[in-house]
């Protein structure tokens, strides 16, 4: 055969290979819903809740569920097994216990992979390729508070040298003993976090972590540079342009590096955010389906063929995105007028339950934002930025509020409501409480609580209650809580 004409037959092979895979993965998408573990549709989410998933998966064909250790308060950290494949690969979630999407992504991978009457030929293709071992939840004692720290207070991704943790000796014995050809670590990163500076959000970030500060390319490195490129090539079938790739800086103390280090190709996955998803159910879902077809491709050996040059194409983290953005409107300070744009944050207050929160917005930054971006933006231009208005009528208690009269309330800007007994910090209700007797801060400057009205010739247009937005004219009643002004 002709040189030439082999090449051809190989490309044409390939891109065979690659029709086929989207194909696949394209009636995964469809099914997902079939298999998608329900039980967990939420960020915050506890080892109670995974640990009678793990010890179900014990009983399915195919997979085995050990326990591998303890963190500190004594909650049980499981290793799953699946798979027989001559390559090794290492997946761990949740060492930092606030970021809960890729536990729900595993948990996902596992009611796909045990059930095998859906997909068969190309589980078991998987299946013989690799052998995958999971790490969900690493950080259960995090996981409970809702932390990003373990119970000790020890941040476990600077603890992989000195290894003063359990859950960070753990991971440490378990690379160790497994000597795994890949690792995945599986993370989430702020919300603010824009892909380069394209005006999208990063919901999903990578990185082949270096091993060293030169942050040379030794040939395992680029194999994590190749699966990265694989992730990224599979993300943009869904969420196109919002990939990002995450700062390389060696930092001798952290997992990734030292992994890396270790001879085991590392793999950094960051779920950021993206718009309408605060749950990031839709991230979750592009997550599961890139982080399949990326294992398929170690299985067949298919990411070898890709060019670790590609990797570095990849934008690099910005920091760009606020939750709101208003943008040219015109506000008054010291009793002129000026062109005024206003980043505004949402913080969130996990409650009591430590299942559910509340959200306080206000101003990070104002003046010109123009290279920012908002998961929800106003164009304020020829308007006004003013406070919002107190409603007259004092009401005895919170639960004597009208709710049904709010819409009302908003629409003719009215942004407080006088109560007499004040209670908690916050109030479900889209609108905000403040004492019979007290006048609100009118102050709309950085730092300050974003709640005030946008206004054109006289006209409400918008009205923001705690950083998020009432407008009238699209019927968007985005606001989730007010606060209680004391
Ligand atoms: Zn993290």
């Amino acid at each position: 055969m002709k040189r030439s004409t082999f090449l051809f037959l190989t490309a044409l092979l390939c891109q065979q290979a690659f029709g086929q895979q989207n194909e696949f993965l394209a009636k995964v998408k469809t099914a997902y819903d079939d298999f998608a573990e329900k039980s967990i549709s939420v960020r915050r989410f506890k080892h109670g809740d995974v640990e009678p998933l793990l010890l179900n998966l014990k009983t399915k064909q195919g997979f085995s569920v050990t326990k591998a250790g303890e963190s500190i308060e004594g909650r049980s950290i499981y290793l799953a097994k699946a798979g027989t494949g001559p390559v090794k690969v290492l997946l761990w979630s949740q060492m930092h216990g606030d970021e809960t999407t890729a536990t729900r992504v595993l948990l996902d991978l596992f009611n796909f992979l045990s059930d095998k009457s859906t997909f068969a030929k190309e589980k078991e293709a998987l299946l013989k390729g690799v052998t995958l071992y999971f790490i969900p939840m690493l950080n259960p004692d995090g996981a409970e508070q809702f932390q990003r720290r373990n119970a000790l207070g020890i941040d476990i991704n600077r603890d992989a040298v000195r290894l003063q943790s359990p859950e960070a000796r753990l991971l440490k014995h378990v690379r160790d003993s497994l000597n795994p050809d890949f690792g995945f670590n599986l993370h989430d990163q702020n919300s603010a976090t824009s892909a380069g500076s394209t005006g999208k959000p990063a919901s999903l970030s990578f990185l082949a972590p270096a091993y060293n500060e030169a942050k040379d390319i030794n040939e395992s490195r680029k194999a994590a540079l190749q699966v990265v490129v694989k992730l990224n090539n599979l993300v943009q079938n869904y969420m196109p342009g919002h990939t990002a790739r995450y700062d390389d800086t060696f930092e001798p103390r952290a997992f990734g590096d030292n992994i890396q280090k270790w001879g085991t190709s590392t793999i950094l996955i960051e779920c950021g955010a993206y718009a309408d998803d605060p749950e990031k159910q839709v991230i979750r879902k592009v997550h599961f389906l890139a982080l399949l077809g990326t294992l398929q491709s170690i299985a067949d050996g298919s990411y070898k063929k890709l060019d670790s040059n590609d990797y570095f194409k990849i934008p690099e983290n910005g920091r760009y995105y606020v939750d709101l953005l208003v943008k040219n409107g015109q506000l008054a300070l010291e009793n002129s007028w000026y062109t005024m744009d206003l980043a505004i944050r949402l913080r969130e207050n996990t409650r009591e339950d430590l299942r559910t929160y509340d959200v306080a917005g206000y101003i990070e930054d104002f003046g010109d934002m123009s290279v920012y971006f908002g998961y929800d933006e106003i164009d304020a231009t020829g308007m006004t930025i003013v406070p919002g208005k107190v409603y007259p009528d004092i009401f005895e208690t919170i639960e004597a509020i009208p709710a049904d009269n709010i819409d009302n309330w908003l629409q003719e800007g009215y942004t407080y409501v006088k109560v007499r007994k004040l209670v908690g910090r916050y109030v479900d209700l889209p609108i905000n409480i403040i004492g019979a007797y007290q006048t609100p801060d009118e102050s709309i400057s950085f730092g300050d609580p974003a709640t005030f009205i946008i206004t054109k010739d006289g006209r409400v247009m918008f009205t923001v209650v705690n950083g998020m937005v009432y407008n009238p004219a699209a019927n968007d009643k985005g606001i989730k809580n007010g606060i209680v002004v004391r």
